[in-house]
C-alpha cells in the first residue's frame, strides 16, 4: 500500500531524516516510535503527502506521490487520506462538530448531511453533549478525541495520527487506542500512527523505530495478535 525509500529532508542545512524506508500492507496498524526529535513526525508528513522529501520515493498503491504537484498531492490527501496532527490544529472558532465535518465539507458534502455524520462520533468518543461547543473551550484531551473524528470521518484509506493519545490519561489513552483500531477495522482504513508510549504502540501489528533521521533495522515485528 505504501512504500517509502530513503527517505531525506532537512530544515536550513540541518537534517531531519537521513535515509528513511517503511513498507506498510493494507489494513496494517503501525506504530512509529523512537526519541523526540529524531524525525517521526517528518516521516508521517513525508508518507501523508504534505512534506515532499528532499530524495528519497513515497510510493502509495503504485503510484509515485512525491513528485506530484501540489494540486494532485492535495486530492490525494483529502480523498485518501484522514491526519491526526501532534498539535490537535482544529479550528478554535468552529464548534467541535463543525471541525469533524471538515473533511466532508471540503469533500463537497452538504452541510446538514455533514453534520449528520459527524455527530455520531460524539458518542463514540466519550464526547457527548460536546459536538456545539466552540473547539477553542475544549480541554487538551477532549479537542485531541475530537481530531481523531476529524481523521476517522471519512472513512479513510490510510489514517495518519502524530500522538492521537498524547493529550489522554493512560487509561483514556487505551479506550481511545481501543477505539481507533475498532473503527479503522471496520472501515477498513490503514493506521500509520506515532507514539511515545510503548503502551500504545502494542495496539500496532508492527513497531518501526526512528533514530536520527533513519529507520532502525532493529524494527520490531509483531506477526499475530
Ligand atoms: P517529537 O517526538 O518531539 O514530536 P519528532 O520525532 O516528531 O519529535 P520531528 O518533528 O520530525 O521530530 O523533527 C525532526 C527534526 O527536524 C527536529 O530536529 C526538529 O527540530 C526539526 N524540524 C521539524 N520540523 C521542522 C521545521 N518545520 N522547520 C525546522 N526544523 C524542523
Ligand atoms: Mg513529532
Amino acid at each position: 500500500l505504501i512504500e517509502a525509500r530513503d527517505l531525506e529532508v532537512s530544515f536550513g542545512g540541518t537534517p531531519a531524516l537521513r535515509g528513511a524506508s517503511l513498507t506498510v500492507e493494507t489494513g496494517d496498524v503501525v506504530a512509529i516510535m523512537g526519541p523526540s526529535g529524531s524525525g517521526k513526525s517528518t516521516l508521517l508528513h513525508c508518507l501523508g503527502g504534505i512534506l515532499v522529501p528532499d530524495a528519497g520515493e513515497v510510493w502509495v498503491d503504485g503510484q509515485r506521490i512525491d513528485s506530484l504537484d501540489e494540486q494532485r498531492r492535495s486530492t490525494l490527501r483529502r480523498d485518501t487520506f484522514g491526519f491526526v496532527f501532534q498539535f490537535g490544529q482544529l479550528v478554535p472558532e468552529l464548534t467541535a462538530e463543525e471541525n469533524v465535518a471538515l473533511p466532508l465539507l471540503l469533500g463537497g458534502r452538504r452541510r446538514a448531511a455533514a453534520l449528520a455524520e459527524a455527530r455520531p462520533w460524539f458518542a463514540r468518543l466519550g464526547l457527548d453533549g460536546l459536538h456545539r461547543r466552540r473547539s477553542g473551550e475544549l480541554s487538551g484531551g477532549e479537542a485531541q478525541r475530537v481530531a481523531l473524528a476529524r481523521g476517522l470521518v471519512t472513512g479513510p484509506r490510510v489514517l495518519f495520527a502524530d500522538e492521537p493519545t498524547g493529550a489522554l490519561d493512560s487509561l483514556t489513552g487505551e479506550q481511545v487506542m481501543d477505539l481507533l483500531v475498532d473503527a479503522a477495522r471496520e472501515q477498513g482504513s490503514t493506521v500509520v500512527l506515532v507514539t511515545h508510549e510503548p503502551r500504545v504502540a502494542a495496539y500496532a501489528d508492527r513497531q518501526v523505530i526512528v533514530r536520527d533521521g533513519r529507520t532502525s533495522p532493529l524494527t520490531v515485528e509483531r506477526v499475530g495478535s
